[in-house]
């Protein structure tokens, strides 16, 4: 007798959680912005991308955590003074609320990894590192305990190829390891006045690059953080939101409750003094109130 009116009970609350979440999921769809039609110089203006459907989502081969692979990682690499060790950390912060997985810094490593046949002095007159030396030499075989996603973050600016002249970051979704570098994103030096523009720079390309790795392809369904972007001025104009499709993708896989990431999204955003992003979050948390 028990038994039954305990399975009963089960039943009763996966439907609700069920019927809880789709109510979620149409709710902050009303939210979603549609995409201006692209122009020269932006993204979706010379890719043409087909999008990816939650569907799709739900039949590709993607991650999701298990009892041994839940923590994501930021692994320092170089020098970085107090202000930009406050992003690293505050980077640590918004990712554990993003994703809603443990996230921990890990021991800085310093500069002197990179030989010198992986590195060079660019068009700027500015120190770079070859980004693949640090994805294939450094990240692949960092498997710090539980690891289900590595991202090295570098002070140093990054190139990819000796032809180009550099690049913003560089991942491996087959191995769920990605590098950027915090140079650009600070427009060379990092104060007191371009902090919080270097912080939400970092926190969209971080979450982007992360959300590739957990299966999410680039989205056409509307502003969203996992647009793709050609350059630093179409991230600044990007969302740091991710619209209800890619929610529902993120959320199938990791599973957390959409209500409580909200909430600390929107106290993330208070206590930095993110104020677009606040923006963004009040008008999803007003859907519910
Ligand atoms: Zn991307
Ligand atoms: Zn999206």
């Amino acid at each position: 007798m028990k038994k039954t009116i305990l399975l009963a009970i089960l039943l009763f609350c996966t439907t609700c959680v069920k019927h809880a979440d789709s109510v979620y999921f149409d709710q902050i769809e009303k939210n979603d912005i549609e995409l201006a039609k692209p122009v020269e110089g932006d993204w979706l203006y010379s890719h043409k991308e087909k999008g990816q459907s939650f569907e799709q989502f739900i039949n590709s081969k993607h991650i999701v955590p298990t009892s041994e692979s839940n923590i994501i990682y930021i692994r320092p690499i170089g020098d970085f003074n107090s202000l930009q060790n406050k992003q690293i950390e505050l980077l640590r912060e918004y990712l554990e609320i993003y994703f809603q997985l443990k996230t921990k810094i890990l021991e800085m490593v310093s500069n002197d990894i990179i030989p010198e046949s992986a590195q060079r002095i660019g068009y700027e007159n500015n120190q770079q590192f070859l980004a693949g030396y640090i994805l294939d030499n450094v990240l692949k075989k960092d498997k710090p305990l539980n690891r289900i996603a590595l991202m090295g973050l570098t002070e140093v600016d990054l190139y990819p190829k000796p032809e180009w002249n550099f690049v913003f970051g560089l991942a491996s979704y087959h191995d769920k390891v990605g590098v950027s570098s915090i140079y650009r994103l600070q427009d060379g030096i990092l104060t007191s006045d371009n902090f919080n523009l270097c912080l939400s720079r970092l926190l969209k390309i971080s979450s982007h690059e992360i959300g590739h790795m957990f299966g999410l392809h680039h989205c056409i369904a509307a502003e969203c953080v996992m647009n793709g972007t050609n350059s630093m001025s179409e991230t600044d104009k990007s969302s740091v939101r991710l619209c209800s499709v890619c929610q529902r993708k993120l959320n199938s896989g990791i599973k957390y409750n959409n209500e409580k990431r909200l909430t600390e999204l929107k106290i993330y955003f208070q206590k930095n003094h993110l104020t677009e992003e606040l923006q963004l979050i009040n008008k999803d948390i007003a859907l519910f109130q």
